[in-house]
């Protein structure tokens, strides 16, 4: 068989498996794109690699190869963990087991991130901390695209962070970013000009209704409690006392949680609070201003 001929039918393959689709999960199938990484990752090549060599055939063994990581796919397992890695940002994260898988519709926190930093005066300091780190996307990102700040990422997983600080190693020049083992902000001292976070925000009820890919990712990374809210209260009163005044605070929270946050925000004393929409246009993540009222 010829390289297009064992993509067309890997592709086929993963079409036919009816993955169960959660607005939830963030993510939507993508057959052809799956078919594709995996092929390339068979075969050491890239998604070009593959259409520059698509008339060649394709051995024995790399079929065989290629036939189990499909059927890891058609058993549930996303293809992120199966490569090892995941793109964000135009970057090749590595992910594992005890991280939340990059979604595209997080980009929208590093647009609102570097939207704030740009905000602040040109000739003044950056630092900026990123709650919840996981796999490190968003503090990585950040920091890539502007290297003058100084970038603090926590979790409360010391893998987790284990896997943010290879991601920076491999994606930054030093120093990178600075990693921190905490519970939010129990172990953070200081102030931030800018404090980002995607903390988990599901509610807890809705984990087992997740696609059965985001189920097998840490619930830790997912689980917000009774209503998702939990991380995302504590985190709008303390990061009071950790913002400087005039910083922004900017968090990644379910559309459908944008209004009771907007008020938890408002009675905190944050303004002014903005909803930015996500690539399907609905509110996924909120900016809100900290004056310097720390009461
Ligand atoms: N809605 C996200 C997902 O399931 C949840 C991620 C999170 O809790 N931060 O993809």
């Amino acid at each position: 068989m010829t390289l297009r001929e064992v993509l067309a039918a890997g592709t086929a393959l993963l079409k036919s498996a009816s993955f169960p689709f959660s607005q939830e999960a963030q993510r939507e199938p993508t057959p052809a794109l799956d078919a594709a990484l995996l092929l390339a990752s068979v075969l050491q090549t890239d998604r070009t690699g593959l259409i520059l060599r698509d008339a060649e055939p394709v051995s024995e063994g790399d079929l065989q190869q290629y036939t189990r990581l499909l059927e890891r796919r058609l058993r549930g397992e996303c293809a992120a963990w199966i490569l090892g890695y995941k793109e964000f940002w135009g970057l090749s994260f590595t992910v594992s087991p005890e991280v939340l898988v990059p979604r595209p519709d997080t980009e929208t926190l590093v647009e609102a991130g570097l939207a704030a930093i740009d905000r602040l005066p040109a000739d003044g300091p950056c630092t900026l901390l990123d709650l919840c780190t996981g796999s490190g996307a968003v503090a990585i990102a950040l920091k890539h695209e502007r290297p003058a700040i100084e970038v603090y990422a926590s979790d409360i997983s010391p893998e987790a962070l284990a896997v943010a600080a290879g991601n920076a190693a491999r994606l930054l020049p030093k120093p990178g970013i600075y990693a921190i083992e905490s519970d939010l902000f129990h172990r953070i001292t200081g102030r931030f000009h800018i404090i980002t976070a995607n903390p988990p925000y599901v509610p807890s009820d809705m984990i087992p209704a997740l696609a059965l890919e985001v189920r097998r990712e840490p619930h830790l990374s997912l689980d917000g409690g009774v209503d998702g809210l939990d991380l995302i209260r504590r985190i709008l009163v303390q990061a009071k006392a950790h913002l400087y005044p005039g910083g922004t605070l900017l968090m990644e929270a379910d559309p459908g949680q944008m209004q009771t946050i907007t008020r938890l925000l408002k009675n905190q004393g944050y303004g002014p609070i903005t909803r930015i929409p996500d690539l399907s246009g609905m509110p996924r993540v909120i900016t809100a201003g900290f004056t310097g009222s720390d009461s």
